[in-house]
């Protein structure tokens, strides 16, 4: 008995003892420091990505706008991180550093794979925001892509970390990139290669959600993917899995373009085969349903990859300093467009799921949906003032 008090007592020395320590190295027990702004974060370091919040904001998404700007740096974080390829890294050989900025430093090689056309834009952007402060290129990159992310109607709110050293070297060449051309096959091959799921590829699909084409038919530019370009919702998974009928322009355009089903709406073939692949359906098919669950899953695969090639230990939180979206508790259905009812839909999952709701259906002519090219002016300014600068 008294062994065992004595054992007792000096477990509670030991705890109170350590317990500083653990409180030092343990989020969970962390303290909070104030930033100059009043603001209060987990690190310190974090306060300046506040300064940096009121400028992006500013200049590069005007006030917030969820516009051509924050469909290109949305894409751009993702263009960064991607090149990544555990293969290369088993061989030995240099696996890229996957979100390290690397598609900014070396914009010279990198801008030229083929894969991230039309990317030369966003980059100028932000390099001219970015140079005003002490930040990699790297954050800087996949910090924006989450403040983006925020402007958008239904955007979560994506955490961001920070610490990415700067990118030494390009990431290797060609073929890193998931082509709008390719097999399903190959597309997860790579992804899985990039260290993400299948149900992760569905969910970075959610970006198509507020993207549209300007590279694949330059006949029909700022041509989106679903109805809704300036909402990150369930829209896009229910209009992929439409019924396609036309080309939006002068389509078909090589590989990556297949039939749409209204005009003005732009598809990807790999949208069209991953909605309707057994690997991948049911995931895709889930959020066609479940907008909230997309959201909340969007926000975990964002912050999977924006750490792409490095160690979370590394780097450190800085999520406080990205704004909180409001969005919608219990987000609607997506709805038919006007002229389509539900036997358009070609469900694909496998059993198939009992759907107890149904969307609603309009009838009338078959709805047109217009290009959506708000902010491209103020994107181009912004990249003419980059080079212009130093
Ligand atoms: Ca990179
Ligand atoms: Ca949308």
């Amino acid at each position: 008995m008294l062994s065992l008090a004595l054992f007792l007592s000096l477990s509670l020395i030991y705890m109170i003892i350590s317990f500083p320590l653990q409180a030092s190295s343990n989020p969970l027990f962390r303290r909070k420091t104030t930033c100059e702004n009043g603001k209060q974060v987990s690190d310190q370091r974090c306060c300046i990505w506040y300064d940096v919040l009121e400028q992006v904001q500013e200049e590069l998404f005007a006030g917030g706008e969820c516009d051509e700007v924050a469909h290109d740096a949305l894409r751009l974080s993702f263009h960064d991180a991607v090149g990544f390829s555990k293969s290369l890294k088993a061989a030995g050989k240099f696996p890229g550093g996957g979100a390290d900025g690397s598609i900014m430093i070396f914009r010279g090689i990198e801008t030229v794979y083929p894969g991230n056309a039309g990317l030369d834009e966003i980059i100028e952007a932000e390099r001219l925001v970015a140079w005003n402060y002490n930040v990699t290129w790297g954050d800087f990159i996949q910090f924006a892509g989450a403040v983006s992310v925020g402007n958008c109607v239904g955007g979560p709110k994506v955490p961001f970390w920070a610490g990415r050293p700067n990118a030494t070297m390009w990431a290797p060449s060609h073929g890193l990139l998931p082509d709008a051309g390719d097999t399903v096959t190959n597309i997860l091959a790579r992804m899985d290669d990039a260290g993400f799921t299948p149900s992760d590829l569905v969910t970075l699909l959610a970006s198509h959600s507020i993207g549209m084409q300007e590279e694949q038919d330059h006949s029909i530019p700022f041509t989106p993917f679903d109805t809704t370009p300036e909402s990150l919702d369930s829209q896009f998974y229910l209009e992929v899995l439409l019924n396609g009928t036309a080309y939006p322009g002068n389509g078909p355009h090589g590989a990556s373009e297949v039939l749409s089903p209204l005009p003005g709406e732009f598809r990807l073939q790999s949208d069209f085969a991953i909605a309707r692949d057994n690997r991948t359906a049911c995931f895709w098919e889930e959020f066609v349903f479940n907008e909230g669950k997309m959201q909340s899953k969007f926000a975990t695969a964002m912050d999977k990859m924006s750490i792409v090639g490095h160690d979370r230990n590394d780097l450190y939180d800085c999520s406080d300093v990205i704004p909180t979206p409001s969005r919608p508790k219990n987000p609607a259905l997506p709805t038919l467009p006007v002229g389509l009812d539900f036997k358009d839909v070609q469900f694909a999952c496998t059993p198939t799921p009992t759907h107890t709701k149904k969307f609603k259906e309009v009838d009338g002519p078959l709805q047109t949906v217009p290009p959506f090219d708000k902010g491209h002016d103020r994107l181009q300014d912004l990249a003419s003032a980059a080079a212009d600068s130093p």
